[in-house]
């Protein structure tokens, strides 16, 4: 038995005699499956190949975890260290000895939550390395295929720990989420935003889409709800879902006037 990883979007199904059929995420209007037709992997296959993982200090309390050479979509997973216990945040495909050892010099971790789908990749052996609970919102449940796993699922808000808030915003899938570190960016708070809010290559916008890869926008009233979500929530920076790509300050505002500008030219 193997716990296949689809190599196109990283995800990690439950262990099976015979890869699935097809991946549910890479089928889906929002993914797509690769030119040479679906493939499969598993971690044993990544393990004995050239694969390894960079755990990155980004900030005080963020440490960025990324696969080299990139794997599948290639984003990261962000450790975030805070007084109550140690959140992972989003997950990549790879896991290995040096990774759980550089990540429990760090207080290992008390809890795994993921922006949506796309980035599940292998949140259930990474739950089951550190023993960690996994938390997500029940709206994307259908997309879960680790149904071999406990989650805890959550609608709307759901606090962590004091602090630590996971904040469902929709868009880019119903049950898409940001993570709220009010600790976070030396107390002026901090976003975690996966593909929910995407930071643009110019880092003072983001933008917002049903699909990155085949393009496909969100209405407006869409873009004005992720920006509703997030009333009440300070927060002055904005981790990206991949490395090196980050709104550094004035992040509230980065994200109101990105709004209005998707509004405006999408004819809202
Ligand atoms: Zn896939
Ligand atoms: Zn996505």
């Amino acid at each position: 038995m193997h716990a296949f990883i689809c190599r196109t979007c990283g995800v990690q199904y439950p262990p099976s005699e015979e890869p699935p059929a097809s991946c549910l995420i890479c089928e889906d209007e929002r993914q797509y499956v690769g030119r040479g037709g679906q493939q499969w992997t598993t971690l044993e296959q990544l393990r004995a190949g050239d694969v390894s993982n960079q755990v990155v200090p980004t900030d005080p309390g963020v440490t960025s975890i990324f696969t080299v050479p990139r794997f599948a979509i290639g984003q990261r997973a962000i450790l975030v260290q805070t007084e109550g216990g140690n959140l992972l945040w989003d997950c990549v495909s790879y896991i290995d000895d040096e990774t759980i050892e550089a990540i429990n010099s760090l207080g290992g971790v008390q809890g795994i939550s993921v922006s949506h789908p796309h980035f599940y990749a292998a949140v259930g052996a990474w739950s089951e390395a550190f023993g960690a609970p996994v938390y997500l919102p029940s709206a994307d449940r259908e997309y879960f295929v680790r149904t071999d796993i406990d989650v805890t699922w959550y609608e709307g808000t759901h606090e962590l720990w004091p602090g630590l808030t996971l904040v469902q915003t929709g868009g880019h899938f119903e049950g898409s989420a940001v993570l709220h570190w009010a600790g976070g960016a030396e107390g002026r708070g901090a976003l975690f935003t996966g593909d929910s809010i995407s930071t643009a290559a110019d880092t003072r916008w983001v933008t917002f889409m049903r699909s990155y890869p085949n393009f496909i926008p969100l209405p407006p009233a869409s873009v004005k709800g992720i920006v509703a979500s997030l009333d009440g929530y300070e927060f002055d920076r904005i981790y990206g879902g991949w490395f090196g790509n980050d709104v550094r300050e004035d992040a509230r505002a980065v994200v109101e006037r990105s709004a209005e500008r998707y509004v405006r030219w999408s004819g809202g």
